[in-house]
């Protein structure tokens, strides 16, 4: 059975203190079972916080990501941090692929290959992020994007690789825009990437890969968007920064 998932991704928010304070109640939220259970929630955290959250965490169903992870495993690549560094931190995870890391810093499919091994070198768990823009949309590209971007970036692992996958589906003109996916949208593409990765891998591998939904995902609109069959959660940014509309979204995948 595939996990279901929901994981913030703080950006570049949250002083150090902020965010430790953050994780602290998300931690005890998750420890005294307020409505989270069967939910493995992530925290994709800065690098700065990485460290101290993961040492602070103390519930199973918990775990601390990185938002990015670097395409060497170490060297002379000033302001850099490799898979191994923050496996050292006691992080599990590494959001790769997110559309601000492609757009922003021009990561491409082989980069995004490169970190792709490198966190399963370094044993992470990889949130593999995907998506189109407005135009793609428009010109009914979608599919053929989204499918293009797991095929470069992901299909040259194993199937015992691919088992370390999640992928999001983030249509970027839903992220941080307020205007989201309807839930019929969400599970369209959804479906669209189970049975991409299921002609790749086979059925079974594809019925265990969780596939998130991210891009304005709110308390609002969490339960109609987790609702669908192929949403096995969400990838949260805005809302993943307050602590008590991230347990609300928590609540609505359980
Ligand atoms: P958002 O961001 O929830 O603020 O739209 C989602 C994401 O980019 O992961």
């Amino acid at each position: 059975m595939r996990k279901k998932i929901v994981a913030g991704n703080w950006k570049m928010n949250k002083t150090f203190a902020e965010g430790v304070e953050l994780a602290r109640e998300v931690n005890d939220y998750v420890r005294y079972k307020e409505g989270g259970e069967g939910v493995l929630v992530v925290l994709g955290t800065p690098f700065i916080h990485l460290a101290k959250v993961a040492h602070n965490i103390t519930e199973t169903s918990l775990m601390v990501a990185a938002q990015n992870c670097a395409t060497e495993k170490a060297g002379a690549y000033t302001g850099e941090v490799s898979a191994d560094m923050i496996a050292s931190t006691g992080a599990k995870c590494v959001i790769l692929g997110h559309s601000e890391r492609r757009s922003y810093y021009g990561e491409t499919s082989p980069i995004l290959v490169k970190k792709v091994a490198q966190a399963l070198d370094s044993k992470l768990e990889i949130i593999f992020c995907v998506g189109e823009v407005l135009e793609e949309r428009e010109a009914e590209k979608h599919f053929e994007v989204v499918k293009q971007q797991l095929t470069d970036g992901l299909f040259n692992l194993t199937p015992e690789q691919f088992a370390h996958v999640v992928i999001a589906y983030e249509p970027v003109w839903a992220i941080g825009t307020g205007k989201t996916a309807t839930p019929a949208q969400a599970q369209e593409m959804h479906a669209f990437i189970r049975s991409v990765v299921a002609e790749k891998y086979g059925q079974t591998v594809a019925n265990e890969t969780s596939i998130l939904y991210g891009g304005s995902c709110n308390p609002g609109n969490a339960d109609a968007i987790f609702s669908n069959p192929d949403v096995d959660g969400g990838l949260i940014g805005g809302a993943s920064l307050k602590a008590a509309d991230f347990f609300e979204i928590i609540k609505a995948r359980a």
